[in-house]
């Protein structure tokens, strides 16, 4: 998957969000695209973006015989659907361990409750101070914290604490009416995540590409060729 660089393919079992949870929402391109596919691929015609459960596309991931990184339900926010289909799409990244699945929400008090693989990344969103602060400390499963963090579009300055998770990714806004990122808020954030000893990734600079993420059973991505 081009677009996300960090990713060999995506998975979109649930699509669908009812947000916007805040100014990092503004210019949501799964929206947009959604919106376009109206009444093709699944999305549905009256509401394109509503939330829908793909029971064709839960088996996916048993065709993809090579281990892959594969983003996860990007075409929405999985807390917007019900249990239920959180619970199918834990089982069916369970069925498959070969593979590493990138989860992201912008809600991760959903994750609570659930039997979430070790295969699977749990990661947060967020846009600014206020959200990080909010978000980056939910502890999604009793013996489990967050795996990874996404800071895209960063909109604002953003300092790191130690419950920042071990892996993080920081990325501008693009597009016609894309928002200003600050190069100062950048290095701020790459100096703390160097300072925490987490990987950081930045979107935006190629030189920063090798810093993929480590498997949460310890497997480290960049040695396995990734
Ligand atoms: S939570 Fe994600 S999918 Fe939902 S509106 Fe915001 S950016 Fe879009």
């Amino acid at each position: 998957m081009k677009s996300l660089q960090y990713a060999d393919r995506s998975w979109n079992p649930l699509t669908g969000c009812d947000g916007p949870f805040g100014p990092g929402c503004a210019h949501c391109w799964a929206r947009a695209m959604a919106n376009r596919l109206h009444g093709r691929v699944g999305y549905p015609s009256d509401h394109p973006f509503r939330p829908v459960l793909h029971l064709d596309r839960l088996d996916d991931p048993t065709h993809w015989k090579k281990p892959q990184i594969i983003a996860t339900c990007f075409m929405g926010d999985i807390s917007c659907h019900p249990r239920g289909h959180l619970f199918d799409l834990a089982h069916a990244m369970r069925r498959v361990p070969r593979h590493t699945y990138l989860i992201l929400t912008k809600i991760p008090t959903c994750f609570a409750g659930l039997d979430w693989p070790a295969c699977c990344l749990l990661g947060t969103s967020v846009e600014d101070q206020a959200h990080y602060d909010l978000r980056v400390r939910v502890r999604p499963c009793r013996d489990r914290l967050l795996d990874w963090l996404s800071i895209e579009p960063l909109l604002g300055p953003i300092r790191l604490d130690l419950y920042a998770p071990p892996w993080i990714v920081i990325g501008y806004e693009h597009g016609p009416k894309a928002r200003r990122t600050e190069a100062r808020w950048v290095e701020d954030l790459i100096s703390d995540a160097r300072r925490l000893g987490r990987r950081v990734f930045f979107k935006d600079d190629p030189r920063m590409a090798a810093d993929l993420p480590v498997r949460p059973d310890g497997v480290d991505l960049m040695e396995t060729g990734f």
